[in-house]
């Protein structure tokens, strides 16, 4: 294995049968231990998620359902406002057991892009246990929005004093002269002196 990781969410099968197409369904709680999403949008570490689950004994392993819904927080990428939003996710995973993960990875070992995907985050371990964070990181991330904005329209903020523009009144701006435009201005006013 390449990496000795341990459960962060971890997670019991007992009472799932080992024998093909053997299943069990049951609900948890778990509160996360770390935020999962991304920079501007995440459901917070230490939220509760009430996750319906479904395992089935397959021949390499046990096949995961879950699903479940939360809530991830955030905010506008342009005004930084907070931006809430409901997320429903569901997904289904095998988690392989441990002799079936090394025979799959020794014959992919040329192969790097398979290598990467049996990652083996995605394993039973021998006391029966799983860990659920990479299937919910997984299940969520996908759901949170590319582009996180409080409306589609948001105008952002006003580059000059930082206000929201949607909060600021219709024509909000400022005088601002380019140093720029300022010297030219210069030039042409001693031009129009050298003209009289
Ligand atoms: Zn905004
Ligand atoms: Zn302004």
């Amino acid at each position: 294995m390449r990496k000795e990781n341990k459960a962060v969410i971890p997670l019991e099968l007992t009472g799932l049968g080992s024998a093909e197409g053997d299943s069990k369904s049951w609900q948890v709680t778990v509160d996360i231990p770390a935020a999962i999403g991304t920079e501007n949008m995440a459901v917070r570490a230490g939220q509760s998620l009430e996750l319906d689950l479904l395992a089935v004994a397959i021949s390499e392993g046990v096949s995961l359902s879950v699903s479940g819904s939360g809530r991830a927080e955030g905010q506008c990428v342009r005004c930084l406002t907070p931006v809430e939003k409901s997320l429903e996710f569901s997904l289904t995973r095998i988690y392989y057991y441990p002799d079936v993960l090394a025979r799959l990875l020794n014959e992919v070992s040329d192969d790097s892009s398979v290598y990467d995907e049996l990652d083996d985050a995605y394993q039973v371990r021998s006391d029966s246990r799983i860990d659920l964070e990479p299937l919910l990181i997984d299940a969520i991330v996908p759901q949170i929005p590319y582009s996180v904005l409080c409306t589609p329209d948001c105008l952002g903020l006003c580059p000059e004093c930082g206000i929201s523009l949607a909060a600021a009144e219709e024509d909000h701006h400022h005088e601002v002269i380019d140093s720029r435009w300022s010297a030219l201005a210069g030039i042409f006013d001693e031009q129009g002196k050298k003209k009289e």
